[in-house]
């Protein structure tokens, strides 16, 4: 990613007074002077903002240089990565559909398909993503999209999106990746063959654990006018490579009424400014930590795709340019000893979220995947033992310091 347009990408709103930043728009709606000029703003003959559910100058400006950094043909920032993948799934299916999707999923979009979707008469094909051959074969005649993410969160396996790519083209339909754990500078989805990029702007491109976001880009590669999706044709006919984004923006998008806040917009440009350079160092301390885990005698077992023993690697250099991202995951052998660890770490925090600057540790079993079946945690890759860690900025030796005397504690306490 261009680190000149991650800091001046998109803010082509010159402002009152020579602002170096966008301001924040914090208003409901847009006036414009005559009855008739408000009239050619809904009728699209006029570009200019109306209502901030669908449209507005800070949350704008974050989508352009989203757009810029992944050389895409548009982007809609959205209220959270949910609603983003929400507003993707809602704005191409319906029922009879079927979707080919990972079992590792993130929870959220595990329950989106299997709780909500499925409700409305759309059928998820389960498979594992990083076995190119059993996305193959799940494809049907009824399948109308493919859905993985770029590094499985938690389960750290690393699809080959290339080949998903030509699966898709060959199906006639979008490949849509989440790449929330591999942001721009990780992960260049549009040379790769990617159709949609989704992400959760809550993770690294906020960077701080401020504000809920999310964003689906359009890369400009999937050809709207002649796939299944008789809904998005008429769009095409008028808007081409934006299509979806229109369709979307004048009917799901605003339906759903999950539009970003102006101040979180503004929140995740900030963000996107020193993006590169903080997940270059998540990345660094990540692969410091996972060799460090691995090596520790009380440690059953580590996932990190960056580690050369991983299965993944030779994918993470092809993909994201030798980074193996700020997650792993690591087995201690017990619930009971994940426990022993998690209550024992002082610098880690006990949270939810990933990215942030601080270093973050959960057991998924208990959480995230609580209300799922054995069955599902498994296909996850979530087991009772298994801690996931996102490696935050601190200074390393504290973050290694922390985890090495909370493996201590479990060692004593569990003898
Ligand atoms: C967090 C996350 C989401 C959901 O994003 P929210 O902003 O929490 O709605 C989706 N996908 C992945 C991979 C995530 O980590």
């Amino acid at each position: 990613m261009n680190l000149t347009d991650a800091i001046h990408g998109g803010s082509n709103d010159p402002g009152h007074w020579g602002p170096s930043v966008v301001p924040i728009y914090q208003t409901a709606s847009f006036s414009q002077a005559t009855a008739q000029e408000l009239a050619d703003v809904f009728a699209g003959r006029k570009s200019a903002y109306a209502y901030s559910r669908s449209s507005n100058p800070t949350t704008g400006a974050l989508e352009r240089r989203l757009t810029q950094l992944e050389q895409g043909v548009g982007s809609i920032a959205m209220a959270s990565g949910m609603a983003a993948i929400s507003a993707v799934m809602l704005g191409l299916l319906k029922a009879g559909d079927e979707v080919v999707a990972s079992q590792g999923l993130f929870g959220g979009s595990l329950t989106l398909l299997t709780k909500t979707l499925s409700r409305f008469g759309v059928c998820t094909r389960f498979v594992d993503a990083s076995d190119t051959d059993a996305v193959t074969q799940a494809v049907t005649d009824r399948t109308r999209l493919i859905f993985v993410e770029t590094i499985g969160n938690p389960k750290m396996d690393v699809p080959d999106i290339k080949a998903l790519a030509r699966i898709a083209r060959d199906a006639g339909v979008p490949l849509v990746v989440d790449s929330t754990v591999t942001p721009p500078c990780m992960f260049k989805g549009i040379d790769l063959g990617a159709d949609l990029l989704v992400y959760s702007t809550t993770k690294f491109i906020n960077g701080h654990g401020t504000a809920i976001g999310g964003a689906i880009v359009d890369t400009g590669r999937y050809d709207w006018s002649a796939g299944p999706f008789e809904h998005i044709v008429p769009w095409a006919e008028k808007v081409g490579p934006l299509a979806f984004l229109a369709y979307l923006r004048n009917a799901t998008y605003r339906d759903l009424g999950s539009a970003a806040a102006p101040f979180n917009s503004f929140l995740m440009s900030q963000g996107l400014e020193t993006l590169c350079m903080r997940m270059a160092r998540h990345c660094e301390q990540a692969l410091r930590l996972a060799k460090f885990l691995e090596a520790h005698e009380t440690v059953s077992w580590v996932h990190y795709p960056g580690l050369s023993q991983s299965p993944f690697h030779e994918r993470v250099q092809q993909q994201f340019g030798g980074h193996g991202g700020a997650l792993l995951t690591f087995g201690l052998g017990s619930k009971a000893r994940a426990y022993t660890f998690i209550d024992a770490v002082t610098l880690a925090l006990n949270q939810t979220n990933i990215g942030d600057a601080k270093t973050l540790v959960i057991h998924p079993a208990s959480t995230i995947y609580h209300d799922f079946t054995g069955v599902q945690q498994q296909d996850a890759g979530v087991t009772e033992d298994l801690i996931r860690v996102s490696v935050g900025l601190e200074e390393y030796q504290d973050i290694e310091g922390d985890f090495r005397q909370a493996l201590q504690r479990v060692k004593e306490v569990h003898a």
